[in-house]
Protein backbone atom coordinates (compact mmCIF):
# COMPACT_ATOMS: atom_id res chain seq x y z
CA UNK A 1 0.00 0.00 0.00
CA UNK A 2 1.24 3.63 -0.69
CA UNK A 3 0.28 6.76 0.76
CA UNK A 4 -0.11 10.60 0.01
CA UNK A 5 -0.02 13.63 2.89
CA UNK A 6 -1.45 16.45 2.68
CA UNK A 7 -0.75 19.48 4.29
CA UNK A 8 -3.19 21.85 4.63
CA UNK A 9 -2.60 25.98 5.63
CA UNK A 10 -1.29 28.74 4.06
CA UNK A 11 1.11 29.64 6.33
CA UNK A 12 2.99 26.29 5.27
CA UNK A 13 3.42 28.08 1.92
CA UNK A 14 5.52 31.17 3.64
CA UNK A 15 8.99 31.36 4.74
CA UNK A 16 8.16 31.30 8.03
CA UNK A 17 6.55 28.14 8.97
CA UNK A 18 7.41 23.96 7.55
CA UNK A 19 5.54 21.31 7.33
CA UNK A 20 7.18 18.76 9.83
CA UNK A 21 3.79 16.70 10.44
CA UNK A 22 4.86 14.50 7.55
CA UNK A 23 8.25 13.83 8.49
CA UNK A 24 6.67 12.36 11.83
CA UNK A 25 3.84 10.64 9.89
CA UNK A 26 6.39 9.08 6.93
CA UNK A 27 8.36 7.40 9.44
CA UNK A 28 5.24 5.96 11.04
CA UNK A 29 3.72 4.81 7.69
CA UNK A 30 7.30 3.15 7.21
CA UNK A 31 7.10 1.36 10.34
CA UNK A 32 4.17 -0.03 9.07
CA UNK A 33 5.32 -1.41 5.45
CA UNK A 34 3.65 1.79 3.89
CA UNK A 35 5.66 3.72 1.25
CA UNK A 36 4.88 7.31 1.42
CA UNK A 37 4.62 8.47 -2.62
CA UNK A 38 3.49 11.91 -2.66
CA UNK A 39 3.46 15.08 -0.35
CA UNK A 40 1.56 17.95 -1.22
CA UNK A 41 1.09 20.98 0.47
CA UNK A 42 -1.84 23.51 -0.33
CA UNK A 43 -3.30 26.56 1.06
CA UNK A 44 -6.72 27.21 2.64
CA UNK A 45 -8.56 27.67 -0.41
CA UNK A 46 -11.50 25.21 -0.69
CA UNK A 47 -11.50 25.06 -4.76
CA UNK A 48 -7.49 24.05 -4.72
CA UNK A 49 -8.19 22.21 -1.30
CA UNK A 50 -10.74 20.08 -3.05
CA UNK A 51 -8.61 19.27 -6.23
CA UNK A 52 -6.13 18.03 -3.69
CA UNK A 53 -8.17 15.51 -2.72
CA UNK A 54 -9.32 14.32 -6.02
CA UNK A 55 -5.95 14.19 -7.30
CA UNK A 56 -4.73 12.16 -3.98
CA UNK A 57 -7.75 9.70 -3.60
CA UNK A 58 -7.61 8.96 -7.78
CA UNK A 59 -3.46 7.96 -7.51
CA UNK A 60 -2.85 6.29 -3.66
CA UNK A 61 -4.45 4.24 -1.48
CA UNK A 62 -4.02 6.16 1.93
CA UNK A 63 -4.63 9.79 2.20
CA UNK A 64 -3.76 11.52 4.98
CA UNK A 65 -5.08 15.33 5.36
CA UNK A 66 -3.93 17.25 8.22
CA UNK A 67 -4.49 20.98 9.73
CA UNK A 68 -7.46 23.07 8.45
CA UNK A 69 -9.75 21.05 11.23
CA UNK A 70 -10.11 24.46 13.34
CA UNK A 71 -13.43 26.47 13.92
CA UNK A 72 -12.23 29.19 11.76
CA UNK A 73 -13.36 30.77 8.45
CA UNK A 74 -10.05 29.09 6.94
CA UNK A 75 -10.48 25.79 8.08
CA UNK A 76 -12.22 24.04 5.31
CA UNK A 77 -10.18 20.51 5.38
CA UNK A 78 -14.09 18.53 6.34
CA UNK A 79 -15.72 20.42 3.49
CA UNK A 80 -13.42 19.88 0.55
CA UNK A 81 -13.06 16.17 1.42
CA UNK A 82 -16.34 15.65 1.90
CA UNK A 83 -16.50 17.79 -1.70
CA UNK A 84 -14.36 15.04 -3.46
CA UNK A 85 -15.83 11.66 -1.83
CA UNK A 86 -19.30 13.21 -2.61
CA UNK A 87 -20.11 12.28 0.32
CA UNK A 88 -22.21 14.61 2.75
CA UNK A 89 -21.48 15.41 6.13
CA UNK A 90 -23.47 15.16 9.30
CA UNK A 91 -22.96 17.45 12.36
CA UNK A 92 -22.55 14.64 15.02
CA UNK A 93 -24.77 15.23 18.50
CA UNK A 94 -22.14 14.04 20.69
CA UNK A 95 -19.20 16.05 19.09
CA UNK A 96 -21.78 18.74 19.76
CA UNK A 97 -22.43 18.29 23.52
CA UNK A 98 -18.60 17.47 24.09
CA UNK A 99 -17.36 20.75 22.23
CA UNK A 100 -20.56 22.75 24.95
CA UNK A 101 -19.23 20.93 27.79
CA UNK A 102 -15.42 21.63 26.67
CA UNK A 103 -16.31 25.35 26.41
CA UNK A 104 -18.03 25.22 29.80
CA UNK A 105 -15.98 23.80 31.91
CA UNK A 106 -13.49 26.58 31.24
CA UNK A 107 -16.09 29.27 31.56
CA UNK A 108 -15.61 30.48 28.25
CA UNK A 109 -18.72 31.33 25.40
CA UNK A 110 -18.46 29.41 22.67
CA UNK A 111 -19.37 30.55 19.35
CA UNK A 112 -21.44 29.23 16.37
CA UNK A 113 -18.71 28.76 14.05
CA UNK A 114 -17.01 26.07 17.08
CA UNK A 115 -19.32 23.65 15.89
CA UNK A 116 -18.25 23.38 12.28
CA UNK A 117 -15.93 21.65 14.52
CA UNK A 118 -18.91 18.86 15.20
CA UNK A 119 -19.17 17.81 11.14
CA UNK A 120 -18.44 14.47 10.24
CA UNK A 121 -17.86 13.12 6.86
CA UNK A 122 -20.66 10.45 6.16
CA UNK A 123 -19.20 6.62 6.95
CA UNK A 124 -16.17 8.20 9.08
CA UNK A 125 -15.37 7.12 12.74
CA UNK A 126 -14.33 10.34 15.34
CA UNK A 127 -10.84 10.09 16.69
CA UNK A 128 -11.12 11.73 19.75
CA UNK A 129 -7.94 14.29 20.36
CA UNK A 130 -7.81 14.81 24.21
CA UNK A 131 -5.25 18.31 23.21
CA UNK A 132 -7.77 20.12 21.27
CA UNK A 133 -11.29 20.70 20.22
CA UNK A 134 -10.94 19.51 16.75
CA UNK A 135 -11.24 15.65 16.44
CA UNK A 136 -9.88 13.46 13.98
CA UNK A 137 -11.70 11.28 11.33
CA UNK A 138 -10.76 7.90 9.80
CA UNK A 139 -12.82 6.81 7.18
CA UNK A 140 -12.18 3.26 5.24
CA UNK A 141 -14.03 1.75 2.26
CA UNK A 142 -14.72 1.67 -1.93
CA UNK A 143 -14.25 4.88 -3.38
CA UNK A 144 -14.31 4.92 -6.84
CA UNK A 145 -14.18 1.48 -7.13
CA UNK A 146 -11.17 0.73 -5.06
CA UNK A 147 -10.40 0.03 -1.48
CA UNK A 148 -9.48 3.62 0.29
CA UNK A 149 -8.16 5.19 3.72
CA UNK A 150 -8.85 8.20 4.47
CA UNK A 151 -7.51 10.44 7.56
CA UNK A 152 -8.03 13.91 8.80
CA UNK A 153 -5.65 14.60 11.13
CA UNK A 154 -5.57 18.22 13.18
CA UNK A 155 -2.38 20.19 12.18
CA UNK A 156 -0.96 21.08 15.78
CA UNK A 157 1.99 19.12 15.63
CA UNK A 158 1.02 17.83 19.52
CA UNK A 159 -2.50 16.71 18.84
CA UNK A 160 -1.42 14.99 15.56
CA UNK A 161 0.96 13.31 16.83
CA UNK A 162 -0.36 12.00 20.03
CA UNK A 163 -3.80 11.17 17.52
CA UNK A 164 -1.44 9.21 15.45
CA UNK A 165 -0.35 7.10 18.02
CA UNK A 166 -3.33 6.45 19.71
CA UNK A 167 -6.13 5.92 17.26
CA UNK A 168 -4.36 5.49 13.57
CA UNK A 169 -1.66 2.60 14.08
CA UNK A 170 -3.50 0.24 14.83
CA UNK A 171 -6.11 0.83 13.05
CA UNK A 172 -3.95 0.96 10.23
CA UNK A 173 -1.70 -2.39 11.02
CA UNK A 174 -5.46 -3.97 11.39
CA UNK A 175 -5.70 -3.35 7.34
CA UNK A 176 -2.41 -3.61 5.92
CA UNK A 177 -1.20 -6.83 4.14
CA UNK A 178 2.13 -7.63 6.85
CA UNK A 179 5.17 -6.35 5.23
CA UNK A 180 8.10 -4.61 7.25
CA UNK A 181 10.54 -1.76 6.63
CA UNK A 182 14.24 -2.47 7.53
CA UNK A 183 16.41 0.15 8.37
CA UNK A 184 19.97 0.94 8.62
CA UNK A 185 22.23 4.24 8.63
CA UNK A 186 25.56 4.46 8.23
CA UNK A 187 27.26 7.74 8.96
CA UNK A 188 30.51 8.99 7.43
CA UNK A 189 33.20 11.92 8.09
CA UNK A 190 36.58 13.19 6.51
CA UNK A 191 35.33 12.07 3.00
CA UNK A 192 33.57 14.11 0.53
CA UNK A 193 30.44 12.81 -0.97
CA UNK A 194 31.66 11.96 -4.90
CA UNK A 195 34.56 10.41 -3.06
CA UNK A 196 32.05 8.02 -0.60
CA UNK A 197 29.88 7.13 -3.61
CA UNK A 198 32.65 6.14 -6.05
CA UNK A 199 33.83 3.56 -3.45
CA UNK A 200 29.85 2.44 -2.12
CA UNK A 201 28.25 2.76 -5.67
CA UNK A 202 29.47 -0.43 -6.86
CA UNK A 203 28.80 -2.50 -4.15
CA UNK A 204 24.87 -0.95 -3.59
CA UNK A 205 24.56 -1.19 -7.10
CA UNK A 206 24.97 -5.21 -6.75
CA UNK A 207 21.72 -4.90 -4.56
CA UNK A 208 18.69 -3.57 -6.10
CA UNK A 209 15.77 -4.72 -3.68
CA UNK A 210 17.69 -2.33 -1.12
CA UNK A 211 17.07 1.37 -1.64
CA UNK A 212 19.81 3.33 -1.08
CA UNK A 213 20.03 7.12 -0.57
CA UNK A 214 22.96 9.34 -0.02
CA UNK A 215 22.12 12.67 2.43
CA UNK A 216 25.73 14.74 2.08
CA UNK A 217 25.83 17.92 4.89
CA UNK A 218 28.85 19.44 6.15
CA UNK A 219 32.06 16.94 7.25
CA UNK A 220 29.23 14.38 7.03
CA UNK A 221 28.08 11.72 4.29
CA UNK A 222 25.16 9.35 5.64
CA UNK A 223 23.90 6.36 3.91
CA UNK A 224 20.65 5.32 3.97
CA UNK A 225 19.12 1.91 3.56
CA UNK A 226 15.67 0.66 3.44
CA UNK A 227 14.24 -2.75 2.43
CA UNK A 228 10.64 -3.99 2.31
CA UNK A 229 10.30 -7.40 2.47
CA UNK A 230 7.33 -9.88 4.51
CA UNK A 231 8.81 -10.80 7.54
CA UNK A 232 11.49 -7.40 9.38
CA UNK A 233 13.88 -10.44 9.70
CA UNK A 234 14.70 -11.23 6.12
CA UNK A 235 14.20 -7.71 5.51
CA UNK A 236 16.92 -6.72 8.08
CA UNK A 237 19.11 -9.58 7.22
CA UNK A 238 19.85 -8.31 3.72
CA UNK A 239 20.20 -4.60 5.29
CA UNK A 240 22.95 -6.03 7.33
CA UNK A 241 24.58 -7.41 4.73
CA UNK A 242 24.94 -4.58 2.46
CA UNK A 243 26.22 -2.26 5.54
CA UNK A 244 28.55 -5.05 6.22
CA UNK A 245 30.12 -4.62 2.73
CA UNK A 246 30.27 -1.10 2.83
CA UNK A 247 31.99 -1.24 6.28
CA UNK A 248 34.65 -3.17 4.39
CA UNK A 249 35.05 -0.78 1.99
CA UNK A 250 34.81 2.26 4.14
CA UNK A 251 36.74 0.99 7.11
CA UNK A 252 37.41 3.98 9.55
CA UNK A 253 35.72 6.82 7.77
CA UNK A 254 32.33 5.06 9.59
CA UNK A 255 31.60 6.64 12.53
CA UNK A 256 28.15 5.28 13.15
CA UNK A 257 26.40 2.34 11.51
CA UNK A 258 23.42 2.45 14.49
CA UNK A 259 21.81 6.55 14.25
CA UNK A 260 24.81 7.90 16.68
CA UNK A 261 25.65 11.73 16.06
CA UNK A 262 29.56 12.08 15.97
CA UNK A 263 29.16 13.88 19.43
CA UNK A 264 27.98 10.85 21.02
CA UNK A 265 30.15 8.22 19.49
CA UNK A 266 33.33 11.43 20.83
CA UNK A 267 31.46 10.87 24.40
CA UNK A 268 31.96 6.77 24.46
CA UNK A 269 35.56 7.31 23.52
CA UNK A 270 36.43 9.51 26.15
CA UNK A 271 34.28 7.89 28.73
CA UNK A 272 35.88 4.28 27.59
CA UNK A 273 39.31 5.78 27.89
CA UNK A 274 38.74 7.56 30.59
CA UNK A 275 39.54 10.84 28.93
CA UNK A 276 38.38 14.48 29.43
CA UNK A 277 38.27 17.31 26.63
CA UNK A 278 38.60 20.67 27.21
CA UNK A 279 38.26 23.51 24.37
CA UNK A 280 39.69 26.58 23.09
CA UNK A 281 37.25 28.32 20.07
CA UNK A 282 37.52 31.11 18.17
CA UNK A 283 35.69 30.89 14.76
CA UNK A 284 33.24 28.46 16.20
CA UNK A 285 32.56 30.40 18.93
CA UNK A 286 31.13 27.47 21.48
CA UNK A 287 29.64 25.46 18.45
CA UNK A 288 31.90 22.80 19.44
CA UNK A 289 31.32 22.97 23.50
CA UNK A 290 27.30 23.29 22.37
CA UNK A 291 27.54 19.84 20.30
CA UNK A 292 29.81 18.50 23.36
CA UNK A 293 26.95 19.61 25.77
CA UNK A 294 24.35 18.53 24.26
CA UNK A 295 24.36 15.27 25.83
CA UNK A 296 22.81 14.34 28.86
CA UNK A 297 26.15 13.34 30.75
CA UNK A 298 28.80 15.02 29.26
CA UNK A 299 29.88 16.54 32.33
CA UNK A 300 31.87 12.95 32.45
CA UNK A 301 34.24 13.89 29.98
CA UNK A 302 33.69 17.49 29.09
CA UNK A 303 35.46 19.31 31.21
CA UNK A 304 34.48 23.25 29.19
CA UNK A 305 36.76 25.53 28.00
CA UNK A 306 36.55 29.16 25.95
CA UNK A 307 35.34 30.86 23.55
CA UNK A 308 39.19 32.81 22.62
CA UNK A 309 37.58 35.26 19.73
CA UNK A 310 39.93 38.49 20.07
CA UNK A 311 43.88 38.10 20.52
CA UNK A 312 43.45 39.28 23.76
CA UNK A 313 41.61 36.21 25.12
CA UNK A 314 43.87 33.34 23.30
CA UNK A 315 46.77 34.93 25.42
CA UNK A 316 44.44 35.38 28.80
CA UNK A 317 42.75 32.22 28.04
CA UNK A 318 44.45 29.44 26.63
CA UNK A 319 48.14 31.40 27.22
CA UNK A 320 49.38 31.39 23.44
CA UNK A 321 52.14 33.48 23.05
CA UNK A 322 51.39 37.26 21.77
CA UNK A 323 54.30 36.79 19.74
CA UNK A 324 53.15 33.98 18.16
CA UNK A 325 49.89 35.89 16.87
CA UNK A 326 51.61 39.05 15.45
CA UNK A 327 53.81 36.44 13.53
CA UNK A 328 51.73 34.17 12.41
CA UNK A 329 48.68 35.63 13.01
CA UNK A 330 45.44 34.34 14.84
CA UNK A 331 44.53 31.67 12.10
CA UNK A 332 47.65 29.89 11.75
CA UNK A 333 48.84 26.48 12.63
CA UNK A 334 50.95 27.66 15.11
CA UNK A 335 48.15 29.20 16.93
CA UNK A 336 45.95 26.16 16.63
CA UNK A 337 48.32 24.20 17.95
CA UNK A 338 49.28 26.97 21.13
CA UNK A 339 45.75 27.01 22.17
CA UNK A 340 45.04 23.40 21.99
CA UNK A 341 47.70 23.01 24.30
CA UNK A 342 47.31 26.20 26.24
CA UNK A 343 43.62 25.48 27.10
CA UNK A 344 44.35 21.94 27.91
CA UNK A 345 47.13 22.88 30.11
CA UNK A 346 44.67 25.87 31.85
CA UNK A 347 42.08 23.24 32.19
CA UNK A 348 43.96 20.15 33.34
CA UNK A 349 42.32 17.85 30.62
CA UNK A 350 43.57 14.56 29.30
CA UNK A 351 42.85 16.17 25.36
CA UNK A 352 42.58 20.03 24.13
CA UNK A 353 40.78 20.55 21.13
CA UNK A 354 41.46 23.72 19.17
CA UNK A 355 39.83 25.84 16.28
CA UNK A 356 40.79 28.92 14.93
CA UNK A 357 39.75 30.33 11.44
CA UNK A 358 37.91 32.43 9.12
CA UNK A 359 34.39 31.63 9.03
CA UNK A 360 33.18 34.57 6.41
CA UNK A 361 31.56 36.19 4.45
CA UNK A 362 34.35 38.84 5.49
CA UNK A 363 37.89 39.01 6.78
CA UNK A 364 39.39 36.54 3.88
CA UNK A 365 43.06 37.72 2.14
CA UNK A 366 44.33 36.25 -0.67
CA UNK A 367 47.29 34.60 1.10
CA UNK A 368 43.99 33.59 3.84
CA UNK A 369 41.16 33.31 2.28
CA UNK A 370 37.46 32.96 3.89
CA UNK A 371 36.80 29.29 4.67
CA UNK A 372 40.58 28.65 5.83
CA UNK A 373 40.22 26.59 9.35
CA UNK A 374 43.37 25.19 11.63
CA UNK A 375 42.53 22.44 14.44
CA UNK A 376 44.54 21.19 16.87
CA UNK A 377 44.19 18.17 19.01
CA UNK A 378 47.09 18.20 21.95
CA UNK A 379 47.56 15.41 24.11
CA UNK A 380 50.60 13.54 26.16
CA UNK A 381 51.89 12.43 23.42
CA UNK A 382 51.75 15.57 21.03
CA UNK A 383 49.61 17.51 19.24
CA UNK A 384 48.60 17.27 15.54
CA UNK A 385 47.21 20.25 13.57
CA UNK A 386 44.84 19.90 10.39
CA UNK A 387 44.09 22.75 7.87
CA UNK A 388 41.12 22.64 6.09
CA UNK A 389 39.70 25.19 3.54
CA UNK A 390 36.09 24.61 3.49
CA UNK A 391 33.40 25.91 0.96
CA UNK A 392 30.13 27.35 1.58
CA UNK A 393 28.53 29.73 3.75
CA UNK A 394 29.43 31.03 7.49
CA UNK A 395 27.56 28.54 8.95
CA UNK A 396 28.42 25.45 6.71
CA UNK A 397 31.87 26.72 7.33
CA UNK A 398 31.52 26.30 11.24
CA UNK A 399 29.88 23.08 10.86
CA UNK A 400 32.67 21.76 8.92
CA UNK A 401 35.23 22.72 11.43
CA UNK A 402 33.09 21.54 14.49
CA UNK A 403 32.64 18.23 12.60
CA UNK A 404 36.65 17.94 12.03
CA UNK A 405 37.36 18.42 15.51
CA UNK A 406 35.39 16.03 17.03
CA UNK A 407 36.66 13.24 14.25
CA UNK A 408 40.12 13.92 15.29
CA UNK A 409 39.17 13.15 18.94
CA UNK A 410 37.44 9.88 17.84
CA UNK A 411 40.31 8.97 16.21
CA UNK A 412 42.67 9.85 18.36
CA UNK A 413 41.20 7.29 20.80
CA UNK A 414 39.59 4.39 18.77
P1 LIG B 1 -4.81 24.07 11.80
O1 LIG B 1 -5.21 22.69 12.18
O2 LIG B 1 -4.84 24.29 10.33
O3 LIG B 1 -5.62 25.10 12.55
O4 LIG B 1 -3.30 24.26 12.22
C1 LIG B 1 -2.96 24.77 13.46
C2 LIG B 1 -1.47 24.98 13.58
O5 LIG B 1 -0.80 23.72 13.48
C3 LIG B 1 -0.82 25.80 12.48
O6 LIG B 1 -0.80 27.16 12.72
C4 LIG B 1 0.59 25.30 12.49
O7 LIG B 1 1.32 25.97 13.47
C5 LIG B 1 0.45 23.87 12.89
N1 LIG B 1 0.53 23.00 11.72
C6 LIG B 1 -0.44 22.74 10.82
N2 LIG B 1 -0.04 21.89 9.89
C7 LIG B 1 1.24 21.59 10.19
C8 LIG B 1 2.23 20.73 9.60
N3 LIG B 1 1.95 20.01 8.50
N4 LIG B 1 3.45 20.65 10.18
C9 LIG B 1 3.70 21.37 11.28
N5 LIG B 1 2.84 22.18 11.89
C10 LIG B 1 1.62 22.30 11.36
MG1 LIG C 1 -4.84 26.21 9.39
Amino acid sequence: MNAEIIAIGSELLTPYRQDTNSLFLTEKLNELGVEVVFKTIVGDDRKRLTDSARLALSRTDICIFMGGLGPTEDDLTREAVADALELPLRRDPKLVTALEERFASRGWNMSSNNLKQADVITGAVVLPNPNGTAPGQWLAGQFSGKSKIVLLLPGPPHELTHLFEAECMERLRAKLPRKSIAKRVLKIAGMGESQCDARVAPIYSRYTDIQTTILAGPGEIQLHLRKQADSLFAAQERVDQLVHAMEEELGDFVFSDNGDSLEQIVAYYLQMREATLAVAESCTGGMLAERLTSLSGSSRYFLGGAVVYSNELKTDFANVPAEFIRKHGAVSRQVAIALAEGIRNRCGSTLGLAITGIAGPTGGTEEKPVGLVFHALASDTGTEVVEKKYPGDRQRVRRFATQQALDMVRRKLM
